[in-house]
C-alpha cells in the first residue's frame, strides 16, 4: 500500500518541464527514503481542453480531492478559447474551491559572491478574497460593468478571513524563530474600511502571541520601496491578496527572479505545491525554464504533509534531501550547474539529472 497520493498537474507554458523536474525529483528522494509515493497525473489547462473541450474538467477535480495533496504547474489564467466549458479558470478558482486561503511565498537569497547579504523572509498571502473574490460577475473575478463607459470592481474582506490568515503569520513568525517580527502590510489611508478591517484582527491575533512575536505596520506603497531598500529588516509580510501577489514578484527580483521562489497554497484540510512564477510564454517549449520554484514549492508541500501524517519525520526527511540538494547546487561555483536564468548554461533536463545524481550519491 502506498504511504501517500499526490495528484500532479503540469499546466500551460513551462507547466510541463517544471513540474516534471519535481515530480522526477520527488519520485526519486521519496524512493532513497523508502517512502511509497504514488505520484499520479490529471490533465489541465490546454492539455484537458484538447481532450475534453474544457481546461478543469469534473475528473480532475474529483483526481485531486482523492489524494493527499496536490503539485500544480502555472496556467494562463485570462487567455484560454472563448468556447472553453471552465473558462474563467486560474489557480486562484482552484485554490478557492480547495479553501486554500494561505498563500506562503519564502524570499531567501542563495548569493555566491557575497554570502552576508542573506535575504530571508516569507509573505504570508491572503490567498480567497479581496479583489480576487469568490464570485462570478464578468470575467472570473468581481468586476461589473454598469455601463459602457464605467467599470466597478467588488473588494471582498471578511473578518473571519483576516483572523485566519493572522493566525498563519504569526504561527509562522513563531516556528522561524528568526526576527520574530510579523509586518502587516495594508492601505488603510485610503482603502479604510476593509484594510482597517484587516488590522482590527491582525491586532487581535498579535495580543496572544505578545511579547514573543511583535507587530509592525506599514503602509503598501512604502514597504515597496523598503523592500528593495532594506528587504532584510523584514521577517514575516502578512498582507492581503492582491499586495501580496505584487509584493511577492518583487521580491523575488530581489533574489535572482521567479525561478528560485517557491510557494505553497495551503488550508485546513488541503495543500498544493505551486510555484510563484507564471506561463513564461517568452521561454516556453525551450528546455530552459528554471525547475527550482516548483521543487522547492514541492518540499513545502512535504513539510506540510510531514505535520499531517503519521510517518511526518520521513516527509522531513524526503524535504532536506530535495533542499540540501537544491541549496548545494544553486551554490556551485560551476556555471554548468545552473540554468540561463541565473547565469548559467544547464537545460531544465540537465539541471535536473544533476539534481538526481546529487541525491543519489547522498
Ligand atoms: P511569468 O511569471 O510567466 O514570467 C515573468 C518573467 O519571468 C518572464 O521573463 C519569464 O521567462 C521569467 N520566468 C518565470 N518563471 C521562470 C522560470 N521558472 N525559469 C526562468 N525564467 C522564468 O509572468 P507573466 O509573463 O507576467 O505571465 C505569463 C502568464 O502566466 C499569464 O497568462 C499569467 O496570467 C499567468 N500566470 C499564472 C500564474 C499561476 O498560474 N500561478 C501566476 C502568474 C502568472
Amino acid at each position: 500500500m502506498n504511504d501517500c497520493k499526490i495528484a500532479v498537474l503540469k499546466g500551460d507554458g513551462i507547466g510541463p518541464e517544471v513540474v516534471e523536474s519535481a515530480k522526477v525529483v520527488l519520485k526519486a528522494a521519496s524512493e532513497s527514503a523508502g517512502l511509497l509515493m504514488e505520484l499520479i497525473d490529471f490533465p489541465i489547462g490546454m492539455e484537458a481542453y484538447r481532450v475534453f473541450g474544457r481546461t478543469l474538467p469534473p475528473s480532475t477535480l474529483e483526481g485531486m480531492k482523492s489524494c493527499d495533496a496536490s503539485i500544480l504547474g502555472p496556467l494562463q489564467t485570462g487567455s484560454y478559447p472563448s468556447d472553453d466549458k471552465d473558462s474563467p479558470m486560474s489557480s486562484g478558482k482552484i485554490r478557492k474551491y480547495f479553501d486554500l486561503y494561505a498563500n506562503i511565498r519564502p524570499v531567501r537569497s542563495f548569493n555566491r559572491e557575497k554570502p552576508n547579504t542573506k535575504i530571508d523572509l516569507v509573505i504570508v498571502r491572503e490567498n480567497t478574497e479581496d479583489f480576487f473574490p469568490n464570485i462570478n460577475l464578468h470575467k472570473g473575478y468581481g468586476e461589473f460593468w454598469t455601463d459602457k463607459n464605467t467599470v466597478l470592481s467588488l473588494r471582498v474582506i471578511r473578518r473571519s478571513s483576516c483572523e485566519r490568515i493572522a493566525r498563519t503569520a504569526f504561527e509562522l513568525a513563531s516556528a522561524r524563530n528568526k526576527r520574530k517580527l510579523v509586518t502587516a502590510v495594508h492601505k488603510s489611508n485610503v482603502l479604510a474600511e476593509g484594510d482597517g478591517l484587516f488590522l482590527e484582527e491582525t491586532r487581535k491575533v498579535a495580543k496572544e502571541f505578545s511579547p514573543q512575536i511583535s507587530l509592525e505596520e506599514k503602509l503598501v506603497d512604502s514597504t515597496a520601496m523598503e523592500l528593495v531598500m532594506n528587504p532584510k529588516r523584514f521577517d514575516v509580510i502578512l498582507t492581503t491578496n492582491l499586495f501580496g501577489d505584487i509584493l511577492s514578484d518583487e521580491a523575488a527580483g530581489l533574489v535572482g527572479g521567479l525561478g528560485i521562489c517557491p510557494s505553497l497554497n495551503a488550508g485546513k484540510d488541503y495543500a498544493i505545491a505551486q510555484a510563484v512564477h507564471g506561463t513564461a510564454p517568452d521561454i516556453a517549449g525551450k528546455g530552459i525554464a528554471n525547475p527550482v520554484s516548483e521543487i522547492l514549492s514541492t518540499v513545502m508541500l512535504l513539510e506540510w504533509l510531514s505535520f499531517r501524517n503519521a510517518d511526518g519525520l520521513r516527509f522531513k526527511e524526503i524535504a532536506r534531501i530535495i533542499e540540501n540538494a537544491v541549496v548545494s547546487q544553486l551554490l556551485s561555483q560551476n556555471q554548468d550547474e545552473r540554468t540561463l536564468d541565473l547565469g548559467g548554461n544547464a537545460s531544465t533536463q540537465d539541471f535536473t539529472s544533476m539534481l538526481l545524481r546529487r541525491i543519489s550519491d547522498g
